[in-house]
């Protein structure tokens, strides 16, 4: 460690050291901040070779090219290959109870793909290399944040290690639990779905076609995300939590043959499944994403279904915006510890994600029923975009961008 005082002070403390939380400390480092990230677990494990499905990451991420375009900017990602990230091209969307579904092709919105599924876990190697090779970024693994107060203009952190840290600006990337926002006691606005997801690396018994399927089931949605190896995809099976008990208890035969049924002859057949992980769902909002010389990013500000595949996009989106207005405040001579860039951030980026929540709010709701008119309707709705070209342009923009 590097350009921190011993006190343990320096410009910002950025809280939890998840894939937003890295990639701030990344962006801000190479702006020339000096950043301190805390996190309460140890480092994460490096990706395994691969060959078995139980060598694959359970937590995946579908990256659309805004994403990527990021990553790339702030010199995390480099290419596919390098990153083990399977590129898709195409999306099938359809209703298990009716008729009704949409293809969403790259071609037909000009972009050579619709983006990328990546294991989380390469994600955050990639940004950990980066953010290490920064002088002016220390990373502190095992120190879980425990109190924070306001000292001068900033703030006094301390972490179950004992150790204190002395910044002008604090940022809590610290998850949907995130405790720095308990600490600050900000409001949210929550509710469960009453769903719980399961998620698992499944074998395939022919290729994924670089092709997304969801299917909108009477119990939840379930995705299958194609993965680098064309034999193997993701699952993202999200339940009512009376079918997630009986799914879950089910042996891994039985399980690979409720995946088939699920998804129907439309997707592809399931052959093998590796270890299985679930995670109970819920929407949450913070009211405000920013406090005193204090913002939220990511998770910690928003938590949205996983039916969209949106949750880490939004947070990177966060994570591009508030960059942008601190290195803008920075160089207008602006004090770190000023509201300006925290203010301006939260409103470019909390219409956004309120948007996203509403639409994902929508979706759940419009297929979580068997009333037959809105069955009716959803169908006629996912037909009626399948075959108006432009609206389904705006459809595709809206989940690339
Ligand atoms: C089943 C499922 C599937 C999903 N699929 C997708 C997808 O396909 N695409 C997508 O974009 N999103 C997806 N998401 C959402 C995505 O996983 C999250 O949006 C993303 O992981 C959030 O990243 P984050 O860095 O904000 O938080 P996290 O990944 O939760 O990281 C928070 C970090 O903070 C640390 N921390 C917590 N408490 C403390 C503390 N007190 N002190 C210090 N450190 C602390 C934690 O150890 C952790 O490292 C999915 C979510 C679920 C549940």
């Amino acid at each position: 460690m590097h350009e921190h005082d011993q006190a343990g002070s320096a410009d910002v403390l950025i809280i939890g050291a998840g894939i937003a939380g890295l990639s701030l400390a990344t962006a801000l480092g190479r702006q020339g901040f000096r950043v301190f990230v805390i996190d309460g677990a140890s480092r994460p494990e490096a990706p395994k070779p691969g060959k078995e499905l139980q060598d694959w990451d359970l937590r995946v991420s579908a990256l659309t090219p805004a994403s990527i375009a990021f990553l790339a900017e702030i010199g995390v990602w480099r290419d596919a290959s390098t990153h083990r990230a399977a590129p898709y091209d195409c999306m099938r969307v359809w209703d298990a109870s009716g008729s009704g579904s949409i293809v969403f092709d790259a071609g037909e919105a000009d972009a050579s793909s619709l983006g990328h599924i990546v294991e989380n876990r390469e994600i955050l190697k990639a940004l950990l290399q980066c953010a290490q090779a920064l002088p002016c970024v220390e990373l502190c693994w095992g120190h879980a944040l425990e109190t924070m107060s306001s000292a001068g203009s900033g703030w006094l952190a301390t972490c179950s290690t004992g150790r204190e840290f002395h910044t002008a600006l604090a940022i809590g990337a610290d998850g949907a639990q995130s405790k720095a926002r308990q600490l600050l006691g900000m409001p949210t606005r929550e509710w469960s779905y009453a769903q719980t997801a399961i998620v698992a690396t499944v074998g395939l018994a022919h290729g994924h076609a670089a092709t997304c399927w969801q299917v909108f089931l009477e119990s939840g949605p379930l995705a299958m995300l194609p993965l680098a190896d064309p034999l193997k995809v993701a699952i993202v099976w999200s339940l009512d939590d009376a079918a997630h008990r009986q799914i879950a208890a089910l042996s891994d035969e039985a399980f690979v043959d409720a995946l088939n049924r699920a998804i129907g002859p439309t997707g592809p057949v399931s052959e093998a499944v590796g270890s299985r992980a679930s995670f109970p769902l819920s929407q949450r909002h913070a009211l405000e994403y920013c406090d005193e010389s204090f913002a939220l990013v990511a998770d910690a500000a928003h938590n949205i279904h996983p039916l969209a595949g949106q949750g880490i996009n939004l947070g990177l989106s966060d994570v591009a915006v508030l960059t942008q207005e601190l290195v803008a405040a920075r160089d207008g001579g602006l004090a770190l510890s000023s509201s300006v860039p925290l203010r301006r951030y939260q409103r470019r980026r909390k219409t956004e994600n309120l948007a996203m929540m509403a639409a994902m709010e929508g979706f759940k709701r419009g297929f979580g029923t068997l009333n037959p008119l809105t069955v009716l309707g959803r169908n006629l709705g996912l037909n009626v975009v399948d075959r108006q070209g432009w609206l389904k342009r705006w459809f595709m923009r809206q989940a690339i961008s």
